[in-house]
Formats: structure tokens, C-alpha cells, sequence
């Protein structure tokens, strides 16, 4: 494994300068010694302005064009998992965070060196604690602390995507539905009333519920509502008198936060409704013109994003934004993850095209 003191060479290809990242492990809370790396490498660059906050670097040009496209990427992995180093089969380069999402970060680093006069201003943000709990976010800090630094008229987030273009994203919201009864002695029930028995309406409710699709841009997102959790109950001898209904409504990105409250209020319109978590869907924004560029320039290819992901948060600060990266999304996390070499090279290029 190469020394993490060793710099990062931009003008190594694609494969190559991702070889070198999977090299520099950065399991999340430990990114230090790459966003250092990350950060010199890119101050090397006098077409390039750098700030730092933290573990997130971010790199701008200012050449005063009339829009500005944002390239993001997450430093950190997953655990790793006896997969380093880096190994090259074929095609194929082999590595914990060789899809997710050092790939995409390697694309990032060679554009920034190597885009000197692009057509839009760019920007470029490397952050830390993508993979752990949300408050750690690197991006979510950024968008605190200097929300300035992340102002954009379109935003490629460089999460693997198998190089097609990920749109938007669908919302989640998290509530409980609580029903109660009163409590009694099973050999005596009727002097209780079964609170598990409540929530058959609740569930018929569900059954029954019709679930929309809902084409934005073009990109078709299938809404959905169901129970995830159950809880009831107190001994095998007691009419319970209380029952909570846990459900997830996954809705598309059209609705706002307070549309997706009602229509879960509405459904269960008699019930005690308690909202536990919510997280705004994100617009694809395939509108926009630097995103139709976009788009012709990556095959025109897009689908819609169901997961909940970061581009929620450039949404949140009024930056329409897609998912479109090299890696592979179904060999994230896994022991045998790995990357193509020539999509790592394709998705630069394309990206080079657009941008250049
Ligand atoms: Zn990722």
C-alpha cells in the first residue's frame, strides 16, 4: 500500500489516481490525512480557490460565467474489509471504495486539475461522514457553516450510479399510529377493549391505500405507503390497551414536506398521528438548462432515485441536482467491491465534454 504521506498525482488517468485513493483508507472519522492530501493537491492549481472547514474541501474557479455546475463526492468508506490494497483483474479494479465512491472522486480531482477554461464555473466539494449517522455529514456542516461556498445552478453528486443519470430523490417520512383500548384480564375481555384490534382499520386502510406515480422531467417515481413496524401487547393474559402502527410513506419529490404530513393525516384521518422522522424528497431539476446539457452530453439516459440521498441537501439550499458517477450502486458496501476501469475513463470523459 502506497504511504498515505505520498501526494496525490492528478495527472495519473482515471483508474490510476482511484488505484491511489482505495489506497489512502478513510473509513469514516479518519479522512484527515486524505483530505489533506485532497486539499494540497488541488492548491497546487492557481485557477483553483480552496477553502477547508473541517475534513471538507471544497474548490471553485472564478471566471465570472453565467452559470456554475457543483461536482461532489464523499472521502470516506465503510469499514474495510481485508479488500486492501487495490488489485487490477482485467477491467476491473478491486478495493474497498473503488464504487463508492473513490472512483467518483478520482473524475472529480482529474477535472479540477485539468479544466482550466470550462464553460461554466465549477465547483468541486470533497466531504467527510457520508456513510455514518446523518448529523456527521460533512455536506450537512458545509451547508451550516458556509452555505455560500456550495451556490450552484446545478449540482452532479458523484455517488455510484452505473453511469447513468440518478434523478432527484423521493422523501421519507416515519409515523406512528397509536391506538388504545382498555386493559382487563383475557379470561374476562369484555370488560376490556383490545387496542390490537384497532388496528385492523389501520391496516385495512393500507391494504386498500393506491399509491401514486408521479412523472417529473420525465422520470416516473412510485410513491409508497406501508407499515414497518408493530408493537403491541403485555402478557398472554391481558387485553392490551395499547398498539402502535409504525408506517413509511416514501413519497415523490412534487410534494413538500408539509403536503406529505397532510396526505399521511389524511389517510389515517380519525387516528392519533405522531410524525417521528421526516427528510424532504429532491427535484431532479432536468429542466434547467446546464442540466439538458447535461444530459445529452451523459446519452440522455435518466432514471428516477428512490433511496433517499444527499442531493436532498443541495435541494434543500434551492440547487437542483442528480446522481450520475462510474461506480457500480449494487457493489457499494460489499467485500468484493470493484469498479470498471473503463467506465471510471468514460465518465470523465463525458463529464470533460460537457464541461469543457
Ligand atoms: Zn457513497
Amino acid at each position: 500500500m502506497s504511504s498515505p504521506h505520498t501526494p496525490l498525482d492528478l495527472t495519473l488517468d482515471g483508474g490510476a489516481l482511484t488505484a491511489r485513493l482505495v489506497d489512502f483508507p478513510s473509513v469514516s472519522g479518519d479522512e484527515q490525512a486524505l483530505a489533506d492530501a485532497v486539499e494540497s493537491a488541488l492548491r497546487a492549481h492557481s485557477h483553483l480557490t480552496v477553502d477547508r472547514f473541517g475534513n471538507n474541501v471544497v474548490a471553485r474557479t472564478n471566471l465570472g460565467r453565467a452559470e456554475r455546475v457543483l461536482l461532489a463526492g464523499h472521502l470516506d468508506t465503510v469499514p474495510i474489509a481485508d479488500n486492501l490494497p487495490s488489485r487490477i483483474e482485467g477491467d476491473l479494479l478491486y478495493g474497498c471504495g473503488t464504487s463508492d465512491m473513490k472512483s467518483g472522486v478520482a473524475v472529480q480531482l482529474r477535472l479540477a486539475a485539468t479544466l482550466t477554461e470550462p464553460g461554466h464555473d465549477l465547483t468541486f466539494v470533497f466531504y467527510d461522514c457520508e456513510e455514518i449517522e446523518a448529523s456527521r455529514n460533512g455536506l450537512g456542516h458545509l451547508a451550516k457553516a458556509h452555505p455560500d461556498w456550495l451556490k450552484a445552478d446545478f449540482a452532479v453528486l458523484m455517488e455510484p450510479s452505473g453511469g447513468m443519470v440518478e434523478g432527484g430523490c423521493q422523501g421519507t417520512l416515519r409515523a406512528q399510529i397509536r391506538l388504545t383500548g382498555t386493559r382487563a384480564h383475557s379470561a374476562r375481555s369484555w370488560l376490556g377493549d383490545n387496542a390490537i384490534h384497532h388496528a385492523a382499520e389501520v391496516l385495512g386502510r393500507l391494504a386498500a391505500y393506491e399509491p401514486q406515480r408521479v412523472v417529473i422531467d420525465g422520470l416516473e417515481y412510485r410513491e409508497g405507503l406501508n407499515a414497518v413496524r408493530i408493537d403491541g401487547g403485555v402478557a398472554g393474559n391481558v387485553i392490551p390497551d395499547e398498539c402502535v402502527v409504525t408506517v413509511n410513506f416514501r413519497y415523490a419529490p412534487n410534494r413538500s414536506t408539509e403536503d406529505a404530513e397532510a396526505h399521511v393525516r389524511e389517510v389515517f384521518d380519525g387516528f392519533e398521528v405522531t410524525v417521528t422522522d421526516h427528510a424532504p424528497g429532491a427535484l431532479p431539476g432536468l429542466s434547467q438548462p446546464a442540466a439538458q446539457a447535461f444530459l445529452a452530453a451523459t446519452g440522455g439516459q435518466a432514471r428516477a432515485k428512490f433511496g433517499w440521498t444527499d442531493v436532498a441537501r443541495f435541494s434543500a439550499l434551492g440547487v437542483p441536482a442528480v446522481n450520475y458517477g462510474p461506480g457500480d450502486p449494487n457493489l457499494a458496501h460489499k467485500r468484493d467491491e470493484h469498479c470498471s476501469l473503463s467506465a471510471i475513463a468514460e465518465c470523465e470523459e463525458r463529464l470533460r465534454a460537457w464541461l469543457g
